[in-house]
């Protein structure tokens, strides 16, 4: 399973999608009528990053610390 699968809206911005790394733009995500975060441009309303495809290298360098148990589990047993 894929942690950003169950990853909240408000982890999110907190851990990786807070802001476009190339630039740090963030704007306004409107939640609700009452919530609202401010986030990396590209990341929508259900918490997927709108450019996936083309996102630049520091999204797709990010380590994020909830993956850290699967890589371990993926390293046992294997030279680093
Ligand atoms: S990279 Fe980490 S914080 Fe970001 S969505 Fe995935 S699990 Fe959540
Ligand atoms: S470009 Fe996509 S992956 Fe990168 S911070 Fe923005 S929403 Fe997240």
């Amino acid at each position: 399973m894929n942690p950003c699968e169950e990853c909240s809206l408000e982890d999110k911005t907190y851990e990786c999608c807070g802001r476009f790394p190339d630039t740090g733009e963030v704007a306004f995500l409107k939640i609700d009528d009452t919530r609202g975060v401010y986030a990396c441009p590209y990341l929508d309303i259900n918490g997927l990053c709108t450019i996936y495809e083309k996102r630049p290298l520091g999204c797709r360098d990010h380590e994020c610390s909830r993956f850290i148990p699967y890589k371990k589990i993926g390293r046992l047993g294997e030279e680093e």
